[in-house]
């Protein structure tokens, strides 16, 4: 797996416009780690793409700068959640981690998102968690969705 990410930060549902600001199609546009010296990527099938469906968290760590974050929190819509992954999945991203920066198990729509992405031809879909939220019923939910790993 390339060290390289693609962030997608959270959109709220009032302010979709911001889309503009991550639209997949231009992937120069995208908020990239380690990004390659040319400042393009040509091979996105070992890129892993995290895509930050909701920012809101339910903790309070000491050590994590999420509790005094200023960004507005919120849920991306699933419009916008689908549009991103087939684009990103026509641009040849095969490796998804559902989360960026908060907890993603607050997004009761985990499953769903990653079965729409198996079906666009993903074959890596990654949650990390805090775990709080976990339980049996929801990790065979998403075993049966087609999410591979989660940590
Ligand atoms: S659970 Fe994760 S995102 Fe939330 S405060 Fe703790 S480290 Fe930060």
């Amino acid at each position: 797996m390339s060290s390289t990410f693609i962030h997608l930060a959270a959109i709220s549902r009032n302010k979709a416009e911001s889309f503009v600001e991550v639209n997949a199609l231009n992937p120069s546009s995208w908020i990239a780690d380690k990004y390659p010296v040319d400042g393009s990527i040509d091979n996105f099938s070992d890129v892993l793409l995290r895509l930050e469906s909701t920012n809101h968290c339910n903790f309070e760590c000491t050590f994590c700068p999420h509790p005094t974050m200023s960004r507005e929190k919120g849920f991306m819509s699933e419009d916008i959640v689908k549009t991103l992954l087939e684009d990103a999945a026509s641009l040849g991203f095969r490796s998804l981690d559902l989360r960026n920066f908060g907890e993603p198990l607050i997004d009761r729509r985990l499953a769903s998102f990653g079965a729409y992405a198996r079906n666009l031809g993903f074959t890596k879909i990654y949650i990390h968690t805090n775990g709080h939220l976990l339980n049996a019923a929801r990790l065979d939910e998403w075993a049966e969705s087609g999410i591979t790993d989660v940590n």
